[in-house]
């Protein structure tokens, strides 16, 4: 018997009402197409199309054109048919012909990213059916000019050469405004609109060597290509690493018949959105041009208007607009087309509902008639991120858990970051302002290239606009500024996705990239001179303005109540000092999981008692200078133990090799010589007895209390006396002491025997007691390994996995900077195992640490401590592994204790 395959469609169809995939099909159908499949169903204009899977793209990675081709060219020109029957017109045909656009949609949106080409199945005889179709030749030749000046750049990769360079069809269009002394685009006239198609075209064929393709369906496969590759440009690439999405992902192709918002004055596109994404505020908002196609609200080229009356008001009072004026000149789509208008507002109310989340939306109106083409979940800032939850939980559209499980844990480290000193906002001296277009306070030194962002260690990127190439420059970047663009611009959109500080459309400026200035009115700034900016006002500042340290209050504050609500791991911080201690109770520290006790020799009066320490020859030198260093200690100890009254605290003995505290240099290393009265020969060849091959494999760690016993002795001494003087004064402190890099049980049971005589001395001196814990960082595998013979005597284990991952890997710490970023290019890591877990292999060691650990002892206390404390992936690791708590630096301690409520929450979906 013949089994019969069933076949996995390759296309999927939308439009007039239904379609064949929904929005859960992302990964599949792309964002862009899976959205469109819903809205179609759901009742949303939609213009029909069809969406060519993801799957097709990774085939295509593998298997090349011609076979991926074959593959689909059945589904897809039953398709075109199916487009074709919808919309009652013909793709090629020379009276009633059909258009399409060919979009890009990666699972997740990548805003700019990836390729689109407009108006496709345009050619010299197409062009004049569309003319005498619509009556309206205006419009057909400035679609027939878009197709090719898009298709051009995207297909045929008619690209600027350079970055001084300008657009090959952009410098022909700027020549044709110079010659006719106009400005905007819709001030070409039809004569002027078929010589830039000529122009155009002859641009290609010189440049190309091959004519413009004429058949609508080599132009259609050129383009479905072109989508494919885009997937892997360099922008792509770029913004793909920066997300950590990866490569196999690959793109959906979106085929979907134009609509036009170029045939004139009853026509337009813009963008919405729900809610504010800057602010999070709950109003309508967005922008629209009329006569205009695609990209063209986006790319900054017209200023762009509101499309409701209160943002309309908002904006002409920042641009010092009087209302007359603005009814005039830049009126809401909401007074210019009030039933268009109405109509918008109910889906953007619709769509907002059905996806009970904030939508960013983009539409078109051809001849009166309203088209929606794209919608997804709006990017947002930090801010917004964290009050639309709150308000979407308030107005009962999503639960508690809803609410934390929109919040993206990552983002918030924006609202951890400084914001301007009031008080010297005060004295601030504001030379500009424009948009808003995302909030947040920035200082830094002006560069006029977004490849020269580098150039300062704290740069504001100043630009006319920016484009998709500007990417990366953006993001190093500390802020950006564009005299042209709205709220909805590249510049704006992009900041928002970043959470960067951006002020866009600053019409008062004047940017001169040959010169690098930046001129307002009668004052001219230069690349490298500092100006500030605060994304909330769009104040535009001259010089640097002091930041202040944000606060935790708010919508913000009410996040985090909720995280304790449904967090069951707790949340401790790294803090080698009470200052850093107090800043992590401030954000919700629950405890120190790891006090580094190196830091605190490094100061200048410690260094040297600490030298004299390693340099001793005798045991009796060595115990001599510890004497020193035991007040200084103890000191540090009772301030730690003080900020953290009555929480945990872990104090890590010495862990790093001692060659770190000796001197390199001849000079320091002849003071010593002095200081300690001996000969700087002897300085000498102490350093270099100390130098190790591979330090990390060497002489630290537990190594170091193992061999000299005096250190563990003076460093218990120091933590149970501070918690004595403590308690004297009524402060409950509870010391964890935490023996570093065990690799054999002994190691451990020596160093463990030694912290309990030491400390059962102190408390006979000392006729009191404090409770304490000794316990083990597993950082080293064979611990991970041993953990049920080692849990026998240790009261808890953290997990150190920096260590554990470069001893796992086997990689140097110091050294993989190297090959990591190499490897990671080329996808033999996904990711940097430093700064994300692995829990794959490290992982393995992680779980089997625990579990055997547990297994002598079961309410053996387990934590994590390092990096990865504070990384989000990692996180919910932790607390699907059974850990504790996990442990991080203070600014991550909020956004680990989020991730704990919602690694929580998704254990009971
Ligand atoms: P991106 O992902 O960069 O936003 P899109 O595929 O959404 O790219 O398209 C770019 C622009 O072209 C958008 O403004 C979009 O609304 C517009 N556009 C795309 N397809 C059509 C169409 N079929 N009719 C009219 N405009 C379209
Ligand atoms: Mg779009
Ligand atoms: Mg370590």
């Amino acid at each position: 018997m013949e089994i019969l395959q069933e076949v996995k469609p390759r296309v999927y169809r939308f439009g007039d009402k239904s379609a064949d995939g929904n929005s859960k099909m992302k990964n599949l159908l792309g964002g862009k197409g899976a959205n469109l499949a819903e809205m179609s169903s759901i009742g949303i204009p939609v213009p029909p199309g069809f969406t060519i899977t993801t799957e097709v793209c990774t085939e295509y990675n593998l298997l090349g054109q011609d076979a991926v081709v074959e593959m689909i060219k059945e589904e897809v020109e039953a398709s075109i048919a199916n487009i074709e029957s919808l919309m009652g017109t013909t793709f090629g045909d020379k009276e009633n012909p059909l258009l399409v656009s060919v979009r890009s949609g990666a699972r997740v949106s990548m805003p700019g990213m990836m390729d689109t080409v407009l108006n496709l199945g345009m050619n010299d005889e197409v062009v004049l059916g569309l003319a005498k179709k619509t009556n309206n030749e205006q419009f057909a030749w400035d679609s027939y000019r878009r197709f090719i000046q898009m298709y051009g750049g995207v297909v045929l990769g008619m690209k600027p050469a350079s970055k001084d360079d300008i657009d090959p069809f952009e410098e022909i269009m700027e020549h044709l405004k110079e010659k006719r002394g106009i400005q905007l685009d819709t001030e070409f006239t039809i004569q002027d609109l078929k010589d830039l198609v000529y122009d155009f075209k002859d641009a290609v064929k010189k440049r190309t060597g091959h004519d413009f393709p004429t058949n609508p369906w080599d132009q259609l496969w050129g383009a479905i290509i072109a989508v494919f590759n885009s997937w892997n440009g360099d922008r792509a690439v770029y913004y793909r690493n920066m997300n950590g999405y990866p490569a196999d992902w690959g793109t959906a192709v979106n085929v979907q018949a134009m609509v036009y918002g170029n045939m004139g004055d009853n026509s337009g596109t813009g963008v919405c959105f729900t809610r504010d994404a800057g602010t999070g505020e709950n109003v309508f908002n967005g922008e629209y041009l009329i006569n205009a196609q695609g990209e063209d609200v986006v790319a900054g080229v017209r200023t762009p208007q509101q499309i409701t009356k209160l943002g309309s008001e908002r904006w002409a009072e920042l641009a010092k607009i009087d209302d007359d004026d603005r009814t005039e000149n830049y009126p809401s789509l909401e007074e210019l087309m009030p039933k268009i208008f109405n109509e918008l507002n109910d889906y953007q109310d619709t769509l907002e509902k059905h996806y009970r989340d904030m939508q960013d939306m983009e539409f078109t109106i051809q001849d009166g008639k309203l088209w929606i083409l794209q919608t997804r979940n709006g990017k947002r800032t930090g801010a917004a991120m964290v009050k639309i939850a709150m308000d979407l939980l308030k107005e009962k559209m999503i639960d508690e858990k809803e609410a934390l499980l929109l919040i993206e844990a990552n983002k918030l480290d924006e609202l951890l970051h400084p914001v301007f000193d009031l008080s010297a906002l005060k004295k601030a001296h504001v030379i500009a302002q424009g948009l808003p277009a995302s909030p947040g306070a920035a200082t830094g030194k002006i560069v006029f290239f977004a490849d020269e962002a580098s150039k300062y260690k704290n740069s504001i990127l100043v630009r006319i606009e920016t484009s998709p190439e500007d990417l990366e420059g953006m993001n190093i970047a500390k802020g950006i500024l564009t005299a042209r663009g709205g709220m909805t611009s590249h510049a704006a959109v992009v900041a928002r996705g970043m959470g960067k500080c951006c002020i866009s459309g600053a019409g008062a400026l004047k940017i001169n990239y040959k010169t690098r200035t930046l001129t307002v009115g009668e004052h001219e700034y230069h690349e490298g001179d500092w100006i500030s900016l605060n994304g909330s006002t769009g104040n535009i500042i001259e010089g640097k303005v002091a930041t202040a340290e944000p606060e935790l209050s708010g919508e913000f504050a009410e996040v985090m109540a909720l995280s304790d609500k449904y967090g069951v791991m707790k949340v401790r911080t790294n803090a080698d000092s009470p200052k850093d201690a107090k800043v992590a109770r401030g954000f919700g520290a629950e405890g120190i999981g790891l006090t580094r006790t190196e830091h605190m020799f490094f100061e200048v009066d410690r260094i040297k008692a600490m030298r004299e320490m390693i340099l001793a020859d005798t045991v009796k030198g060595r115990k001599q200078a510890l004497e020193d260093l035991l007040p200084m200690q103890r000191a540090d100890f009772e301030g730690i133990f003080e900020a953290m009254e009555g929480l945990s605290v872990t104090i890590r003995l010495l862990d790093p090799p001692l060659h770190e505290f000796v001197p390199h240099q001849l000079a320091t290393q002849k003071e010593l010589a002095e200081d300690m009265h001996i000969s700087l020969q002897a300085v000498k060849i102490k350093v270099s007895e100390l130098e190790e091959f591979n330090p990390m494999l060497g002489h630290r760690g537990c190594r170091l209390g193992n061999t000299y016993p005096e250190i563990t002795e003076m460093q218990t001494r120091a933590i149970i006396e501070a918690a004595l003087n403590l308690k004297e004064k009524g402060i409950i402190c509870k010391p964890e002491i935490m023996v570093p890099l065990i690799g054999t049980v002994k190691e451990f049971e020596f160093q463990e025997e030694l912290i309990r005589r030491t400390a059962k001395k102190i408390f006979e001196e000392r006729h009191d007691t404090v409770e304490y814990l000794v316990g083990t960082m597993i950082e080293i595998p064979r611990a991970a390994l041993m953990a049920d013979l080692i849990a026998e005597k240790a009261d808890f284990f953290s997990f150190g996995t920096n260590d554990l991952t470069q001893m796992t890997f086997g990689y140097s710490r110091d050294d993989a900077g190297k090959f990591l970023p190499i490897y990671i290019e080329k996808g033999i890591l996904k990711v940097d195992p430093f700064e994300v877990l692995d829990q794959e292999g490290v992982g393995q060691l992680v779980k089997i640490g625990t579990e055997r650990g547990r297994s002598t002892k079961p309410n053996l206390k387990v934590g994590l401590c390092g990096e990865h404390g504070g990384e989000p992936s990692s996180v919910e690791f932790c607390y699907n592994s059974g850990m504790n708590y996990v442990s991080c630096s203070p600014y991550r301690v909020p956004i680990a204790r989020l991730v704990s409520a919602q690694a929580a929450i998704k254990a009971t979906l």
